[in-house]
């Protein structure tokens, strides 16, 4: 069996695996087709301000928590406060995450309230898996009777999972990550990209080789991987969020340089993967879409207004730099987002200006930089009742895959870590 083996991507899930791979005593390389390393971890240095691709908070009890302490990357940062806005029919209430807040909001009427002050507690300790047959719609129906206070744990349920489709969504995921936003959030220092760094370091020091701006193109098999073929140019666009592959400049006919290999790691979306195999696999899943505005402020106009969140409307609010160091002295760094649901067009800017316009009036005269990201792939498989997420190991002899569609465990970047471990014991198990 041989000790090489070669992981296709850069991001979280790949640079993880690596780290357990070379210390297991395998020889790995990265190809990653961007410059840069992290994928939608990625966190780009504007004027002195860091932003992440759009709101990012790591799950405190989630399974990529518990693998970064496993690798000896610790993290720093903060949580946002529990205070914040509930935005409805366009006017600001005070959001109901806490007893107080509860009793003194003006979202809610007398029977809505009552009636949460019984759900809230129930959210914390409730078991999800007997609802894995039922969508988030269908138990929102069952469980709560108060029309407003039924949107505003929709509202909740988006938060959690990014996912503005409740009538898809499974029930049993959308509690459970409720459950573990719950248990608390952190704003990393200095964004993600800390993550990202600290992942490098340790697969730098454990012997991992990188090759980046390299796409692969193609995963040579027959039933077993026979090897993998390195392809053309990739350019990236001004804000790094998006790559155009240049046609390998070869002869005609001659494909992409070959390098043999027995054992691959797809760190890739699902796409991809049955691109690069050529062959349906069976993977097909609905990706969860968000458009992200993320601006930075030489001052906050408002420091009260740190956090909202639509109840109508699938909006959200945070001032990242409140809980996080992200800005230079006196700056804010705040991500607006709209979850979209399936189908639904892109949102318009304008859309979350107008949340700027209302939270922190006076922005657009002190803003530093801003950028808008229409259509960011937030997860890459909507969990819905009964679906299962592929398992690391593939029907083809050798090839792995990880990210967040794959395996039974959490979600977002939970699921990145939690199957990229999985698919390095797998390939530990099996290919030594
Ligand atoms: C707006 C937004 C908000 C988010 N918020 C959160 C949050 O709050 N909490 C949370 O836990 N998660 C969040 N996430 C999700 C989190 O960013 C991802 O789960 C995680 O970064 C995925 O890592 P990955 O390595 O699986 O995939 P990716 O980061 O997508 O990495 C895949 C890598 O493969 C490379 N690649 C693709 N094709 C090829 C090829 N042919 N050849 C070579 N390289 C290739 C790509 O360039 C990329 O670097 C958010 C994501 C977004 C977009």
């Amino acid at each position: 069996m041989s000790k090489n083996v070669i992981i296709v991507g850069g991001g979280l899930a790949g640079l993880a695996a690596s780290i357990y791979l070379a210390k297991a005593g395998k020889t790995v390389t990265i190809f990653e087709k961007k410059r840069q390393l992290g994928g939608r971890a990625i966190t780009h240095l504007r004027h002195g301000f860091r932003f992440n691709l759009g709101p990012h908070a790591v799950y405190r009890a989630g399974a990529a928590s518990a693998i970064y302490r496993e690798l000896g990357i610790a993290l720093r940062g903060g949580s946002p406060r529990k205070r914040g806005v509930a935005l409805f029919d366009g006017q600001p209430h005070r959001l109901p995450a806490g007893p107080f807040s509860l009793f003194a909001t003006s979202l809610l009427g007398l029977k809505g309230k009552l009636e949460a002050s019984f759900l809230l507690p129930r959210l914390r300790t409730i078991d999800p898996k007997p609802y894995a047959s039922m969508t988030a719609r269908e138990w929102l129906d069952r469980n709560v009777s108060d029309p407003r206070l039924r949107q505003t744990f929709e509202a909740f349920l988006r938060l959690a999972t990014y996912s503005s489709a409740p009538g898809q969504i499974s029930a049993a995921a959308a509690l459970g990550q409720l459950k573990l936003a719950m248990k608390g959030v952190l704003y990393v220092d200095d964004g993600w990209q800390k993550i990202v760094d600290a992942l490098h370091s340790h697969a730098v020091t454990a012997g991992v080789n990188f090759v980046t701006s390299s796409r692969i193109v193609r995963v040579d098999h027959d039933g077993r991987v026979r090897g993998i073929e390195i392809g053309g140019l990739e350019l990236e666009d001004r804000n790094d969020t998006m790559s155009i592959a240049l046609p390998d400049i070869s002869p005609e006919g001659e494909r992409g340089t070959r390098l043999p290999a027995d054992v691959v790691l797809l760190a890739v979306d699902p796409e991809t993967v049955e691109e690069l195999v050529d062959d349906d696999l069976g993977l097909h899943t609905t990706p969860v879409v968000a458009a992200c505005l993320d601006v930075a402020l030489r001052k906050l106009p408002n420091k009260k207004n740190t956090f909202a969140l639509g109840i109508d409307q699938p909006l959200y609010f945070s001032v990242h730099s409140a809980a996080a160091q992200l800005t230079p002295r006196l700056g804010a760094l705040i991500h607006v987002m709209k979850y979209r649901a399936d189908g639904s067009g892109p949102a318009s800017e304008k859309e979350l200006e107008g949340v700027l316009d209302l939270l922190q009036p006076g922005w657009r005269t002190v803003i530093q930089h801003r950028r808008y990201l229409p259509s960011m792939v937030v997860s890459n498989s909507l969990p819905k009742p009964g679906l299962r997420r592929p398992t690391p190991e593939t029907s083809i002899r050798g090839l792995y895959v990880a990210g967040d569609w794959v395996g039974e465990e959490g979600m977002l970047s939970d699921a990145a870590l939690s199957s990229a471990k999985a698919a390095a014991m797998a390939i530990l198990a099996r290919e030594t």
